[in-house]
């Protein structure tokens, strides 16, 4: 008898905000692994060169959607990530009604979604569910010390209510896994971002002032955005939902004034840093704690900042970013130091 071996199924994965940052890498990531694609994006803050490569793939299909309107899908859908949301503090406070809806109404929708279609489901959370925190690194049992009035709620509270309804579906059975994201950075963020690893680099390579806010001494852990696409992709594939949501980050921690310093070893020319009034509710430190994603997943970190930044540098000195606005800073200007 002629035994032919069974080649698995590919798989339908829909990755809503897949035109962004992170998820356009992810798209990449997957497409790689032999999963079909559907990148589900408004292009609000993502963009189409992000995701323009991966149209030669067969494979890949782009969808320009609102995750807040229901969609038709033709396919039947295995997994769902959801990215879809503003993610830098200048863009998710742009419009703060939007962003609060793209994580509830959005989240919404596309665990009714997964439901429908028996998809297993991973939600794109962050560290700033912790907000500004008490304890220190941050492990996943803190509940967390976040505003729900100030400038970030928006976004901070609104990854919340969808994290809370993650874990409502889950308990009536959907198969769902919550991924909480600290700083994360690498290639395709826009210039324009208004992050602080993006700012730092567009300036100093457009021998711009350094922007720092408050003094600072404020702490950020950064996370290549390859070790995070790794690190997503085990905790969806991962055979069993862990049963709380899951920290993935970088725990190597810096001051933004030692990050600064960084950019400026890097990046030669005459940059000065400035100092500039620190944005209300700024976190103070944030490290992760990764001892579940460690455990549970075999997964940690591997591009220490020293590897990463010279590529993100690297990536927007070329070609590929210069043909946008410059960084966008939040406060203005109010004292400056060389
Ligand atoms: P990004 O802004 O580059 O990507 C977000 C994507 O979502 C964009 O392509 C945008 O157009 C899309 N989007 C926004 N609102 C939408 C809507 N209503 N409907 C459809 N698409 C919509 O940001 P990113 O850094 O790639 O972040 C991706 C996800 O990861 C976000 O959910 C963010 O909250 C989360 N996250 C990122 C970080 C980080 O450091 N980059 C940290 C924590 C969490
Ligand atoms: N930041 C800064 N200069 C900038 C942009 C950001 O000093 O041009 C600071 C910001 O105040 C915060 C840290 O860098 O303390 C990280 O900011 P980012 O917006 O990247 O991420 P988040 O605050 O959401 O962690």
């Amino acid at each position: 008898m002629n035994i032919r071996p069974q080649t698995p199924a590919k798989r339908t994965v829909l990755v809503a905000g897949g035109a962004g940052f992170i998820g356009s890498h992810l798209c990449e990531a997957l497409l790689e692994r032999g999963e079909r694609v559907i990148c589900l994006d408004s292009f609000l803050t993502g963009r189409e060169e992000n995701i323009l490569p991966l149209c030669n793939f067969r494979d890949f299909r782009m969808l320009r959607a609102d995750v807040r309107v229901p969609v038709a899908l033709r396919e039947r859908i295995d997994r769902i990530y959801n990215l879809a949301s503003p993610a830098s503090p200048p863009h998710y406070q742009a419009d703060p009604v939007h962003t609060m809806l793209t994580n509830v109404e959005g989240t919404a929708r596309l665990l009714n979604l997964a439901q429908d279609n028996g998809a297993r489901f991973l939600q794109a959370s962050t560290s700033e569910v912790y907000g500004d925190p008490e304890i220190h690194p941050q492990n996943e049992d803190y509940p967390g010390r976040v505003s729900c009035t100030g400038p970030r709620a928006c976004y901070d509270e609104g990854k919340r209510a969808a994290e809370a309804l993650c874990f409502d579906y889950a308990r009536s059975g959907l198969d769902m896994r919550v991924a909480r994201i600290f700083n994360t950075y690498g290639p395709r963020m826009r210039p324009d971002d208004g992050r602080v690893v993006s700012n730092f680099l567009v300036q100093a390579l457009n021998e711009q002032d350094i922007t720092i806010y408050g003094k600072g001494e404020q702490t950020r852990s950064f996370c290549y955005v390859s070790d995070l696409v790794a690190g997503l992709i085990a905790l969806m594939e991962v055979p069993t939902a862990p049963n709380s949501a899951i920290n993935l980050g970088n725990p190597e921690e810096i001051t933004i004034l030692e990050l600064a310093r960084q950019v400026q070893a890097l990046v030669p020319g005459n940059t000065r840093v400035v100092f500039r009034p620190l944005p209300e509710d700024d976190p103070r430190r944030r490290r992760p704690d990764i001892s579940r994603a460690r455990d549970l997943l075999h997964w940690a970190p591997q591009i220490a900042l020293d590897r990463g930044l010279p590529e993100t540098a690297a990536w927007f000195a070329s070609a590929a970013a210069s043909t946008l606005p410059p960084p966008r800073t939040t406060t203005p200007l109010s004292r400056a130091q060389s």
